[in-house]
């Protein structure tokens, strides 16, 4: 991909500029000269109101891909595929299973996707077929979805005590859990939804399957919150092994370990709604 890239931040944990709006959630734009592309949707749907206010015109979208099924990133997507009709839209089948968050001593709670996501995606697949991504999958020239990330590392786990039923019997691996590598002239690009499969193993992913070893930067939320001393001290001595320039953390990745890893990197920042990150063409 020779081309520029520029990316904009829509859905996120926190905002910083007037006017625009935050939720739990996440959503990114990616734009090149010739393709226009949604990772995630947010969970309320308040990325069309951010989107009109940075200028964005999500009705010229031509892929919608899902990151994985859990209501924050999925629960924009009826509103979103309202303007978006046209737009092809990529997700792995599993993302549309229930899912339940089971912390011990509590009730567990629904997490997948909200109802009307899936009801529009069961509507659509009548009409305008979805495409499934259980392997890396071409969205567009030099972008590609990973499809499930192979879980190599033993220190990463998914983040959190996922389940795929309400009585906390089945884990959930989210083998749904995807990234999105863009083949910059800088190096890879690396866009995470929540990292549930652990940035470490994404990396050596994405790596391996494309041969380039520079990584340019990567983006979104990395699901360190809950994450023990022991893997955020492993996960940081494993970045550092990587050829990184820039890291820029969002949503689930939690802001004091953002901080502690913050140290590894000389280019870093948190995400806020409405940040713009530009890669230009070389
Ligand atoms: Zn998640
Ligand atoms: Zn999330």
């Amino acid at each position: 991909m020779k081309h520029s890239v520029r990316i904009t931040i829509l859905v996120d944990n926190i905002v910083q500029r007037p006017r625009l709006l935050a939720e739990h959630g996440f959503a990114m734009y990616i734009e090149t000269p010739n393709k226009r592309i949604l990772l995630d949707t947010g969970q309320t749907g308040i990325l069309l109101h951010n989107a009109a206010l940075l200028d964005i015109d999500l009705r010229n979208l031509d892929a919608i891909v899902l990151s994985h099924g859990h209501y924050d990133h999925t629960g924009g997507l009826q509103q979103t595929l309202e303007l978006a009709s046209d737009s092809n839209l990529y997700l792995h089948p599993l993302a549309i299973k229930p899912k339940f968050s089971c912390p011990p001593n509590t009730t567990c709670r629904s997490i997948g996707m909200p109802q009307p996501a899936v009801d529009c995606l069961n509507h659509r697949s009548l009409t305008q077929k979805w495409i499934p991504t259980e392997q890396p999958t071409e969205i567009a020239p030099g972008i590609w979805n990973t499809g499930p990330n192979p879980r190599i590392t033993q220190y990463e786990d998914t983040g959190g005590h996922f389940y795929l039923d309400h009585s906390a019997q089945i884990p959930d691996p989210l083998m749904d859990d995807q990234a999105l590598i863009l083949d910059a002239p800088e190096g890879l690009i690396i866009l995470c939804g929540c990292a549930h499969s652990g940035i470490i193993n994404i990396l050596h992913y994405a790596v391996q399957w494309t041969g380039s070893s520079k990584i340019a930067a990567i983006i979104g939320g990395l699901h360190l919150q809950n994450a023990s001393e022991n893997r955020l001290y492993q996960t940081k001595l494993a970045l550092q092994t990587f050829n990184i320039q820039k890291i820029a953390m969002a949503h689930c990745t939690g802001t004091m370990v953002a901080y502690k890893l913050r140290e590894a990197f000389r280019d870093f920042s948190l995400c806020t709604v409405g940040d713009k990150y530009i890669f230009p063409a070389h």
